[in-house]
């Protein structure tokens, strides 16, 4: 695979920088606790993985030209090592080898509050934990996971942006950032009548618990019937939950460990406790990256469950001949969702799902593992304040899609889906993307 990068020189030290917007606070801390809550919670992290990380970084300037937030705006603040000063700083007077010295001589390096200010613009704001600073850097840093323990300690100093702060807080009060169960079993029967598509809900023993995402009780609601039909054409004993629905995660993106575990163990201990096999994610990116490969960290020993992507389950379920598809013909390109490919391994997934649709795929100049994230991910889509910086890396994205000259955009995220959605409405473009899911279900053959 050939990486697409203009050049892999440093950044210019001039810096051609935009104004910082604004940063957020919850809660009443003084600037002496939040300081104290952020590094307790950034210490919390550091593993060896961390260490070796933090220690063997050889300064090349490769990630800058992997990000697109750099690449976007040649602005150094998005240099992604950068993104990790604050947090290298606690490591350097934590654990890092001059450690001890430095506490004996009293030097205190810890990051200031000004400094945590100014940073949650660049781990909220500009990375979207696409991990293609990551796959790029020589030295093998995960950036991306970096980013993402630190904004474990942020959340804890109440220094969130809003948006995903009251997200978080209603995911926290209801189990799910839609709703209440109750609001759930509504939804969910209004969207099976008008698709004609029976959906059981809370049945008592079944092999797959189906789960779903808000976009797709509150738009993309196509998607939710068509996971439905799809599971009844196979005829497999399937349920939701009205207990465990939720698949996304705001734990996950905004730093909330405690609230990233109760999602992710209620969809696990809610499989085992109706004795199912699989746990049914739906076309959602981050909630692959949350469930499929981060539930262990709750759990002492493996769990009888399987977690599934739904592009993984049809392209098993194609491969093993259960489901036959009608060609649909036309070109088309494929967005990567980082979760899900770079991030989640599932790359030829699609594109076998795509080839059995008889679909001519046309690639874009960057894809697979090293395509570009929509912009969108990691919590950006949610915090508004973002947007201006997200209509700049989402050019770079809707250029290439253009290059292709394909008929079809397709993708497997709802929530890439979303970005894009919101692309087309804030700029005029007129290239919506289509869910591979969708594309399936409604090539069925009986
Ligand atoms: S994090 Fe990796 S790619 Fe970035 S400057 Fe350091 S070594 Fe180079
Ligand atoms: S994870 Fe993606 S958005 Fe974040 S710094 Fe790396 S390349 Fe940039």
């Amino acid at each position: 695979m050939e990486i697409h990068t203009d050049h892999h020189a440093p950044p210019p030290l001039t810096p051609k920088t935009d104004p910082v917007p604004p940063y957020d606070k919850q809660g009443d801390m003084t600037d002496e606790e939040r300081v104290d809550a952020a590094f307790k919670g950034f210490v919390k992290d550091f593993g060896q993985d961390v260490a070796i990380h933090m220690e063997a970084c050889i300064h090349c300037g490769a990630c800058a030209h992997a990000c697109h937030f750099y690449q976007t705006t040649e602005d150094p603040q998005y240099t992604p090592i950068r993104k990790l000063e604050p947090f290298r700083k606690a490591y350097q007077r934590e654990v890092g080898p001059f450690a001890p010295l430095m506490r004996m001589l009293g030097i205190d390096s810890r990051p200031s509050v000004e400094e945590l200010q100014e940073w949650q613009h660049l781990i909220y704001d500009s990375c979207t934990l696409c991990g293609r600073c990551t796959t790029i850097c020589p030295m093998g840093i995960d950036i991306a996971d970096l980013v993402k323990s630190a904004r474990h300690g942020m959340y804890d100093a109440g220094l969130v942006p809003d948006r995903l702060s009251k997200i978080t807080r209603n995911a926290e009060a209801k189990g799910s950032q839609f709703g209440t169960p109750e609001e759930f079993i509504e939804t969910a029967n209004a969207i099976a009548a008008a698709f004609n598509v029976d959906i059981p809900i809370n049945k008592e023993k079944a092999d797959i618990l189906l789960t779903t995402a808000p976009g797709e009780l509150e738009g993309h609601h196509k998607a939710f019937a068509d996971a439905g039909k799809i599971l009844n054409k196979l005829g497999y004993n399937w349920t939701m939950s009205s207990e465990a629905f939720e698949a996304t995660n705001f734990g996950y993106l905004s730093g909330n460990r405690e609230l990233q575990k109760r999602l992710t163990t209620a969809l696990i201990d809610k499989a085992v406790e109706i004795g199912a096999h699989t746990v049914l994610l739906p076309e959602c990116g981050h909630a692959y990256g949350a469930a499929r490969w981060e539930w262990n960290l709750w759990y002492e020993k493996d769990v009888p469950v399987k977690v599934l992507h739904m592009t993984e389950f049809l392209d098993q379920e194609v491969g093993a001949g259960r489901i036959k598809l009608k060609p649909v013909g036309n070109t088309a390109t494929f967005h990567d969702p980082c979760q899900i490919v770079r991030r989640g391994g599932l790359t030829q997934a699609p594109r076998r799902l795509l080839k059995a649709l008889g679909i001519d795929l046309i690639e874009m100049k960057d894809h697979g593992d090293f395509g570009y994230c929509c912009g969108g991910g990691g919590g950006a889509l949610a915090n508004v304040r973002a947007a201006p910086l997200r209509h700049k890396v989402f050019d770079l994205k809707r250029k290439q899609i253009e290059d292709t000259g394909a008929e079809r955009f397709i993708t497997s995220c709802g929530q890439c889906r979303i970005t894009f959605e919101r692309g087309c409405q804030e700029t005029g473009w007129d290239h919506p993307p289509e869910s591979l899911m969708e594309l399936v279900a409604d090539n069925m053959i009986d």
